[in-house]
């Protein structure tokens, strides 16, 4: 049928009695918001991390009713400009350095406004052409800097939580000599499974044990060395005694880069491990896998290819907007075993080996988030990306350093990755001898807590903490992309300028040694 001739100015005509904004009016907007964008990366040095905030206070701030008739976008702007923005946690800011920081640089948030334009769902091929072609792109990109075969299947998921968890169902459906997804876990011959990782492991793998139904009491926490790095002898006796006792291993899940202090498990002596039992490894490198790119760590890493399956998160360390995980698995054809269930009215004509992502996790609708990815690296490009990781890793060298320079500081533990773990163990302390082991580790603890809850009400920076075996410790986390070192002198400045003040106020207690 040829399509009917439209009458002039049938768009216009139409659009008017279409309920979107006008895309004139959008443009007009657009230019309002970006420049607040624009504003914000130009003062960002000038406003605070994060303020503390009456919780009360800040509901009553933006409490509303329900609006009945759509409002001026200028007042909804504004609003945002003075309520919202103002008591956020300023996560993208050059002195954010709590947790892992998640950067996100302008290519990438530019992109997300074309991709919410598009509103493209990607979860078939015939749904998405150039974006499941895209993301096939920039995974192999990515394959290729983790250091992971480039033929791996893979797909980009919302988070690592998600990822460890979809990589261990396949884990789990490999383990199992049945038809799992048919049977399912429950009824007699079903065997214990067991999840195998560090006493290090990001909490999501204890998360993946709850939501599969292995339970919490099956996940082996194998030791960490004096370097918080998983002990494969260890994890060898642990797999033994389980086999013995007729247990069922489901996966091994090694970390590159551990939460608390940047620590990496020994991939090849696990691999070892896992072979000879015939066990899947599930390598999580969140955090450490991308460094890899780094010059300065080169040849100090090892390759996660040991894996069966891996995991690394652009939205931690490549400078991407949240959320976008990339998930790995070498055994092809494992995650869409366990994933592919198509109904009747997702049915398509399979043109070539294309690929329908919905087939590789348990999530149907999925947005675009190849496009954030291929204009970040399009645009800093692999060397650029890697110079900017090495940056991060230099600075937290210099932090080192100068942590190591001062007498009332300690770094207990060393990272490969730009992640420095202070503590604060002054003089006056150390050297008390009223103080028992026990008691000055209590004080020292108490102390470090204090500091840390200061320095972050100062909104100067903002750090968070870690308990190791050497007690509290605050971790400073480099990785913003706008964090330059005069940030970090700075905020080591000021950290220390508010451990002697609390250490002062400690003192002035009578009883100081009483109190925590
Ligand atoms: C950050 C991190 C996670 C969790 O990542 P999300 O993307 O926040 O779900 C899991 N494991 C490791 C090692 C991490 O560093």
């Amino acid at each position: 049928m040829p399509p009917t001739a439209a009458p002039e100015n049938w768009g216009e005509k139409m659009a008017e009695e279409a309920g979107d904004w006008d895309p004139a009016a959008f443009e007009e907007y657009g230019r309002e918001v970006i420049s607040l964008i624009r504003e914000h990366f130009e003062t960002i040095r000038d406003i605070p991390v994060a303020v503390p905030r009456d919780p009360r206070e800040l509901r009553t701030s933006l409490h509303a009713e329900l609006p009945e008739a759509g409002e001026d976008f200028s007042r909804i702007l504004a609003d945002t400009r003075e309520k919202v923005i103002p008591g956020l946690v300023q996560w993208n800011h050059p002195s954010f350095h709590g947790y892992f920081p998640t950067s996100a640089s302008l290519p990438g948030v530019l992109a997300e406004t074309l991709t919410a334009a598009l509103n493209v769902n990607s979860m078939l091929w015939q749904t998405s052409p150039a974006a499941s072609a895209l993301e096939e792109v920039v995974l192999r990109w990515i394959a290729r800097m983790a250091g992971y075969p480039e033929d791996a299947d893979g797909l980009l998921v919302s988070g690592a939580s998600l990822a460890n968890l979809y990589a261990l169902t396949a884990a789990r459906d490999h383990a199992l000599d049945f038809d799992v997804r048919e049977r399912g876990t429950a009824g007699p011959g079903v065997p214990t499974l067991r999840i195998y990782t560090s006493d290090q492991a990001h909490s999501s793998v204890e998360k993946a044990a709850i939501t599969l139904g292995t339970g919490l009491a099956n996940v082996v926490r194998v030791p960490s060395d004096e370097r918080y790095r998983m002990r494969p002898d260890l994890l060898d006796e642990a797999i033994r005694r389980d086999l013995a006792a007729g247990l069922r291993p489901l996966a091994v899940v090694a970390t590159v880069g551990t939460t608390s202090v940047g620590a990496a498990d020994p991939l090849g002596p696990i691999a070892e491990v896992c072979a000879r039992h015939d066990v899947w490894l599930h390598v999580d490198a969140a955090y450490g896998g991308l460094y890899r790119i780094a010059p300065s760590l080169a040849g100090t890493l090892e390759a996660p290819a040991v894996g069966d399956s891996l995991v690394v998160n652009p939205q931690k360390t490549l400078f991407v907007p949240l959320d976008a995980t990339a998930l790995y698995c070498r055994r092809r054809g494992a995650l869409a075993n366990t994933f592919r269930l198509v109904p009747e009215y997702l049915r398509t004509a399979h043109e070539g080996d294309t690929r329908d992502f919905m087939d590789l996790s348990p999530q149907l609708g999925r947005g675009f988030r190849a496009l954030k990815l291929w204009w970040v690296i399009r645009s800093f490009g692999r060397a650029g990306l890697a110079s900017r990781l090495d940056r991060s890793v230099g600075i937290a060298d210099w932090l080192r350093a100068s942590v190591s320079r001062h007498p009332d500081w300690r770094c207990p533990v060393s990272s490969s990755y730009p992640l420095v773990c202070l503590r604060y163990e002054p003089e006056v302390i150390r050297d008390d001898d009223r103080l028992s082991e026990v008691r000055r580790r209590e004080v020292t603890d108490a102390l470090n807590a204090r500091i840390l809850r200061a320095v972050n009400a100062s909104g100067t920076t903002f750090l968070s903490h870690a308990v190791i075996r050497d007690g509290y410790v605050m971790r400073l986390s480099i990785g913003n992309i706008r964090t330059v070192r005069g940030d970090v002198e700075r905020a080591w400045g000021e950290i220390n300028r508010i451990a002697e003040k609390e250490l002062a106020e400690l003192m002035s207690l009578e009883a100081w040694t009483e109190s925590a």
